[in-house]
């Protein structure tokens, strides 16, 4: 299987006192859907904020379709992030523009500034964006303010505005933490659907470990910045999950249902 990314000895110091990641490897396989789980201050979101260059690791290397981006600089890292599409908590969408513009801003990094300032998409981008939508079930709102739609419609929005950038790579920054069960069930369905049916590679960081446990091909474990758990959902146990959260733990063992202390 064709491996997409690599982190070799990855490290983030933010300063003297945080040391966010050390020493981080693992690699991901194209069309893999793997979740990165720990409590919180653990390191996920640098994690995956190192994985598109929106902040630097301090050490390593990250492979990324075969060649190192840490090096990579202005022109190499527009392309970069048009490869990589990302979804967030708190959706960062326009509340103000409609649903269609949201998903459209995903085209930008594909443009010129100047045809991006003046709103410029051609005719394919606009199919693309109807199709997308209706796929996600919203095609009843394409025209509606984002500000109009509830939690889960816009996080499908945000889905949709990575998907447009027709990435490789989808990283899902803690996607259903804002979300009430039945709409993070919809959008974890969606993730998974576009992992398997796209082939598209997707990493989501997740605070519920039930979730990670049913939807993913890999459960990466994060505690202290360090990776203590890299392996399949059906083998993890109660210790390693223990040992992931640490004091947290006590907290999740509802989550766990039957497993049984390994
Ligand atoms: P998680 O996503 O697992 O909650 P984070 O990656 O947000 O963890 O944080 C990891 C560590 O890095 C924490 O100790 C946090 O306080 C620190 N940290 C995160 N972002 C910054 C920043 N911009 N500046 C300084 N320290 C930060």
């Amino acid at each position: 299987m064709h491996t997409l990314l690599d982190l070799k000895n990855v490290s983030k110091r933010y300063s003297q006192d945080t040391l966010a990641l050390s020493n981080v490897n693992f690699s991901v396989n194209e069309g893999e859907f793997v979740s990165i789980i720990g409590p919180s201050g653990a390191g996920k979101s640098t994690l995956l904020r190192c994985i598109n260059r929106m902040i630097d690791a301090t050490g390593g290397e990250i492979i990324f379709d075969n060649e190192d981006i840490l090096n990579y600089k202005k022109r190499n890292l527009r392309q970069l992030r048009t490869k990589i599409g990302m979804i967030f908590q708190h959706y960062n969408l326009v509340n103000r523009l409609s649903v269609i513009e949201n998903v459209l801003h995903g085209r930008l990094g594909h443009k010129s500034t100047l045809a991006g300032v003046l709103g410029l998409y051609n005719e394919a981008e606009k199919r693309q964006a109807i199709q997308l939508l209706g796929m996600l079930g919203l095609e009843e709102q394409v025209y509606k303010r984002c500000d109009q739609l509830s939690g889960g419609q816009k996080q499908r929005v945000g889905i949709a505005r990575a998907l447009i950038q027709n990435p490789k790579l989808l990283l899902c920054d803690e996607p259903i933490a804002s979300l009430d069960p039945n709409a993070s069930k919809i959008i974890m369905d969606y993730l998974q659907s576009v992992s398997k049916t796209m082939g598209i590679t997707v990493i989501v960081n997740l605070h519920q470990v039930d979730v990670a446990l049913s939807y993913s091909d890999r459960i990466i474990g994060v505690s202290k910045g360090e990776i203590v758990y890299n392996g399949s959902p059906k083998e993890i146990t109660t210790t390693q999950i223990n040992n992931i959260y640490g004091s947290e733990a006590g907290d999740l063992m509802l989550d766990l249902g039957g497993r049984n202390a390994g």
